[in-house]
């Protein structure tokens, strides 16, 4: 592999970049007409225009992707995360053109795609799931039998879900049948696959998922877990690793849980498992997603390894560089994305130029950033601006380094959630390690964190103004 085209923008184009060029691999962006003059663009050795704005235009065209690869004689592609990452056909179309796609095979993406079909294939491998259906569900008194079954509340999720879309929750029976009705229409237009199913609604879980890494060979190892309960609208906004609450025995069967949940697809490459554990410490098999996760780098420090090398490791064909008993966990990461969403008004996009924006620096703290001071934030586009990762010896420490480069971090000209991050790490629930997903909806207003920005304003003006004072003070003192 000389030459890899990366097939996304922003952070995580750079992101895979930066590992391709420690690795001594040419790399080319790919780039819509709204991102012209990103800094994943100025970064690559190449860069090809592949369309509009619209990522229907640009980013998702894979055939584009592809001849532009074929073109500048790329021999490799990474899709990164989000647009054609999860796609089986792209995946396909990548390989049939002679070209390696750095990811798992186009089988183990569809059948890992479809919720339903993923439960399917870990039949057999004794996996824990939450109680539910396992088939698609749409006429009504069969939905009432399940639901009565299993017991209220109830999750109705589309198979094709993903992002968080596509869920309902039904507290009540009289609620059942227009919801499934809904359901079934929202995960149509959404997805173009009206098929739903059923869940338990778990009261109070935690997310917590292990990351997998697979050979081309059949080994397969897992690098630990990922604690992403601090979630808005079902979509993660804090992680970190290790969980503070799993127990070394816990850890090693959910491990080993995820080991073979790659197995039962044949999976290669990086991958994560998703289970959700209850407040009686069951887990349970959620979804597997079959490519790299924004959240990685929490794992990549505190197992140091970097995730996108063994990627590409394993796209090589050359088998794991190592044992499960040579991996180690080692301190402690959290994880803050940093989205232009407005934690005072429901978290909705905060679209803008950023007239102001510095990033923090500082030994344990890592950036991922995909933008510049002076530029607009596009509308097109998931509106992420960068990771902020923070690593230290141990929990309280990654949290005071992320209060410390919260601060640092100055932006101005959209908002961010970069004061929400710090509310997080304020928080006994959070300091305590006793949260579940439930945190923003139990712990979290933006009434609290108005009153905490004014608490801070306040403290901000009283020592400008002692210091006013002081400076007026040794001016009379020298000037008498
Ligand atoms: P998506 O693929 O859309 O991200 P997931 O199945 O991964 O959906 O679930 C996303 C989040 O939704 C989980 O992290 C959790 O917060 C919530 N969730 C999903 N299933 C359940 C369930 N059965 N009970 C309670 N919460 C759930």
């Amino acid at each position: 592999m000389q030459k890899i085209l990366v097939a996304n923008r922003g952070e995580i184009a750079l992101r895979v970049m930066r590992t391709a060029r420690k690795m001594g691999i040419a790399t080319v962006a790919v780039y819509s007409e709204a991102d012209r003059d990103a800094p994943h663009v100025r970064y690559a050795d190449q860069a090809v225009c592949i369309g509009q704005a619209p990522s229907s235009q640009s980013y998702l065209k894979g055939d584009r992707i592809v001849a532009a690869a074929l073109d500048l004689g790329a021999d490799a592609i990474h899709p990164g995360y989000g647009f054609l990452s999860e796609n089986a056909g792209f995946a396909k179309r990548v390989t049939d053109a002679g070209l390696i796609f750095i990811g798992p095979g186009p089988d183990a993406i569809r059948t890992m795609g479809d919720k339903l079909a993923a439960k399917e294939a870990v039949r057999g491998y004794h996996i824990p799931m939450v109680p539910g259906t396992d088939r698609p569900v749409s006429h009504p008194g069969e939905v009432l039998e399940v639901a009565r079954n299993i017991g209220f509340p109830i999750l109705i999720k589309a198979a094709a879900g993903g992002g968080g879309k596509g869920m309902r929750i039904v507290s009540r029976e009289a609620d059942l049948k227009e919801q499934i009705k809904r359901a079934m229409s929202e995960a149509e237009s959404a997805f173009g696959d009206g098929s739903v199913f059923i869940e338990k609604y778990l009261e109070s879980p935690r997310h917590i998922e292990i990351q997998v890494l697979a050979d081309q060979h059949g080994n397969i190892v897992h690098l630990f877990e990922r604690e992403c309960s601090i979630q808005r609208r079902h979509q993660k906004v804090v992680e970190e690793a290790p969980s503070s609450l799993l127990s070394e025995e816990e850890r090693t069967a959910m491990g080993q849980a995820a080991v073979n949940v790659a197995r039962s697809c044949g999976y290669a490459g990086a991958g994560t498992v998703e289970f959700l554990m209850d407040a009686d410490r069951n887990f349970y098999f959620l979804e597997m997603n079959t490519r790299l996760q924004v959240e990685h780098p929490v794992t990549e420090l505190v197992t140091g390894q970097d995730l996108v090398e063994l990627q590409i490791h394993v796209a090589r064909g050359l088998p794991l560089p190592f044992t499960q008993d040579e991996l180690h966990l080692k301190g402690h990461a959290l994880e803050l994305r940093v989205y232009a969403e407005d934690p005072l008004n429901d978290f909705l996009p905060s679209v803008g130029r950023l007239e102001r924006y510095r990033l923090p620096e500082g030994e344990g703290i890592r950036v991922d950033n995909g933008f510049e001071e002076g530029m607009q934030v596009p509308i097109y586009y998931d509106p992420m601006l960068a990771k902020l990762v923070t690593f230290g010896a141990d929990r309280p420490a990654a949290i005071r380094r992320m209060r410390e480069a919260i601060a640092a971090y100055e932006v101005e000209g959209v908002q961010t959630t970069l004061p929400f991050g710090d509310f997080v790490c304020r928080h006994p629930a959070f300091l305590s390690g006793h949260f579940s997903t439930h945190f923003v909806k139990e712990h979290y207003s933006p009434e609290l964190l108005l009153q905490d920005l004014e608490k801070e304003a306040a403290l901000a003006a009283g020592v400008a103004l002692r210091l006013y004072l002081q400076e007026m003070r040794t001016l009379r003192t020298n000037q008498s």
